[in-house]
């Protein structure tokens, strides 16, 4: 049996704007949409609610990220991120802003997420492509340009 999509969506003035399915999680509906629509290089925005969220912090002296849970009813108060390509694969890079019950806000790199309530999010593709390699420097994947 055919999986369903994890995502609804609507084209228009050649952007794309993306409705994620309740329970579905946000990064794979995002992946799921480049994939689908052949999206691999975009701005990524968007809002909604999660209950469950894994945050990372990059660690630069460690050269390692710290990841970090949070099992709640949260606002994704603000997602943003973008969308490119590394050995040949969508890669996403995320961040996100949620807003807790007591109106504090967490922040980070965001690793995995599950909607509970809406997932509204809008992916605007670039013209060209953005690919990524790994820096030894900062132990980080960057934008190759060169
Ligand atoms: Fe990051």
């Amino acid at each position: 049996m055919e999986t369903p999509r994890p995502y609804t969506y609507r084209l228009a003035d050649g952007r794309y704007t993306v409705s994620i399915a309740n329970r579905a999680r946000v990064e794979e509906a995002i992946a799921a949409a480049c994939r689908d629509l052949n999206i691999r290089s975009a701005a990524v925005s968007g809002i909604g609610a999660v209950d469950e969220a894994t945050l990372r912090f990059y660690n630069p002296t460690t050269k390692r990220y710290v990841d970090r849970r949070f099992e709640e009813q949260m606002e994704i108060a603000a997602l943003t991120g973008n969308v490119s390509e590394m050995d040949g694969e969508i890669y996403l890079h995320l961040h996100v802003t949620l807003g807790r019950a007591d109106y504090t806000a967490l922040a980070g790199h965001l690793l995995s997420a599950r909607i509970n309530g809406a997932g509204e999010i809008f992916i605007t593709p670039f013209g060209a492509a953005t690919p990524r390699r790994y820096d030894p420097e900062t132990g980080l994947n960057i934008y190759d340009f060169r």
